[in-house]
């Protein structure tokens, strides 16, 4: 007889911890992700910054489940759900295949949103994927090389002024490490420039960092920033980007700053996938383009379909929508996964979904961080250590653990960068690849034409799919301005 099926759309945390709430449960699980690894996003920007590589934060999904006997691990970006005939259309590297289910859970996550200014995108990345972070990476290490060859006090002031846009967790982690990068690790290293005199540049739309945190904490990370030598813009609106620089608004009116490396921390919204499902479901999004979803996380009319973590809107007991943090996607997966072994048992179905804060933190510098747990409001030394701890707590895999704290190590107690590799095709590849077009697509045209695929390939033709580097094909029309969060 044929067990429940269970699809789950997304290895991230809200996927991956639905799947291990289901281990023991008598069901076949078929798990689609469009990478063949789990990414703890969290730790990107310690990729982007050469604190830590990307294995330690991406381990492979297969050796994650490896002990779990129920889950069929499938590559592939889920382009759609038929929520009527119960099928999800999967297109694969290079093999469109269909996935059917008796439950679905939906964990897809969030994109970067660039308010509708999807050009910028071509000038500051997003910090979404490990392609978004090892190209920043690149891109930061590479700005130091080429300053030191310039001769011309502009050009070397251009390559070495960095502008974070987004002061939220990210941002303000992202500024704090190239500010340490700039101003204590690479010291001492060039012949040609001093380090220290980067400019790293802090913008933000509102007016406080952290705003989530609450004007005690905000003021906390805003006078360690400056201590760092970080400065900060707020009521600062961004107004264009280029190669070259970017534009800004503010009460001083409009500016322009020359820089060549841009990072965008700001804005997320739902995946087109969001939308596709809502449709079909007959469900609402919001203006995120997150799913509207019932107390118990399910579409209404589908009970059998969840949507959870960042892609769903459920309000919270401030009436507010969760959060897009980890717990959110976290206890939205074990609650999913409960509800469907309820209903297998015939037991009654949980109470409503009830998330439990357990608070928010984010570092600021080495044996620096701010901790919001509570009515607890902690800053300093102590808030590192627990954002230390809770983050190797969470962190998959006990290699993983392992190195990462020996990385941390090497950066935070020494003065070393474990992860200073920057190629040129971590600069360049997503925009190359855009032009190239879809690589699966040559090579099945060079297999149906029989002939060996090396010879085909390299020859760009007008009628290929611009497909930026680990995207779905259906999101190359957006990739402009949705890539990653
Ligand atoms: C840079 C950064 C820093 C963050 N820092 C923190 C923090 O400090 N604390 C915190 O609590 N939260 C943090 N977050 C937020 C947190 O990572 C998210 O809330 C959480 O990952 C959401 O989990 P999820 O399961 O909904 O989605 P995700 O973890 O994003 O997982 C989505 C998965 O779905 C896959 N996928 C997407 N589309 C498809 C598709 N069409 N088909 C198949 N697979 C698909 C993706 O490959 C991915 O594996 C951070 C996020 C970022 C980007």
């Amino acid at each position: 007889m044929q067990r429940h099926r269970v699809a789950v759309i997304g290895a991230g945390f809200g996927g991956l911890f639905a799947i291990r709430a289901l281990r023991n449960a008598n069901v076949d699980i078929t798990l689609i992700n469009g990478t063949a690894y789990h990414l703890f996003q969290p730790l990107l920007y310690q990729v982007a910054t050469g604190v830590l590589s990307e294995g330690e934060i991406a381990p492979p999904i297969r050796e994650v489940l490896k002990g779990q006997d129920n889950v069929d691990v499938k590559l592939g970006w889920a382009r759609q759900v038929d929520t009527e005939r119960k099928v999800i259309d999967v297109a694969g590297p290079g093999i469109d295949y269909t996935v059917e289910y008796d439950s679905l859970i939906v964990a897809a996550g969030a994109s970067q949103s660039y308010f509708g200014n999807d050009h910028f995108n071509d000038y500051a990345p997003g910090m979404k994927s490990i392609d978004d972070a090892l190209e920043l990476r690149a891109k930061i290490f590479g700005a130091f090389e080429i300053a030191d060859l310039q001769t011309d006090p502009e050009a070397q002031e251009r390559w070495l002024t960095f502008v974070v846009v987004g002061a939220g967790p990210t941002g303000v982690e992202m500024a704090g490490q190239i500010a340490e990068l700039a101003h204590r690790n690479l010291v001492g290293q060039y012949k040609h420039i001093d380090p220290r005199k980067a400019r790293i540049i802090l913008i933000d739309a509102v007016g406080a960092v952290l705003n989530t945190f609450g004007d005690h904490l905000s003021t906390r990370a805003l006078r360690q920033l400056h201590l760092m030598g970080v400065e900060v813009e707020l009521n600062t609106k961004v107004v264009d980007v280029d190669l070259t620089g970017i534009e800004v608004e503010s009460e001083r009116g409009h500016q322009r700053i020359p820089s060549m490396t841009k990072v965008w921390a700001a804005g997320v919204q739902a995946p087109p996938l969001a939308k596709q499902i809502a449709e079909s479901a007959g469900a609402e999004t919001d203006r995120a383009g997150r799913v509207m979803v019932q107390p118990d996380l399910t579409v209404p009319g589908h009970p059998e379909i969840f949507v959870l973590g960042d892609m769903m809107h459920l309000p919270g007991d401030d009436g507010r929508p969760l959060p897009g943090v980890a717990q959110v996607a976290i206890q939205g997966g074990r609650y999913a996964a409960d509800v469907i072994k309820r209903r297998l048992r015939h037991k009654d179905a949980p109470a409503p979904f009830k998330y439990f804060d357990k608070g928010s933190m984010a570092t600021i510098s080495r044996f620096s961080a701010v901790a919001s747990i509570g009515k607890l409001r902690l800053s300093g030394f102590i808030a590192w250590m627990m954002w230390l701890a809770v983050h190797v707590v969470y962190l998959v895999g006990f290699k993983n653990r392992f190195t990462t704290v020996l990385h941390w190590a090497v950066s935070f107690v020494g003065r070393g960068r474990s992860e200073r590799v920057a190629t040129e095709q971590q600069a360049f590849a997503r925009r190359a690849m855009r032009d190239y077009g879809d690589p699966y697509r040559r090579v099945r045209e060079a297999e149906e034409a029989q002939m060996p695929a090396e010879t085909t390939t390299g020859v760009p033709t007008e009628t290929t799919t611009a497909v930026p580097a680990g995207k779905h094909p259906a999101e190359a029309e957006k990739t402009k301005a949705t890539v990653g969060r």
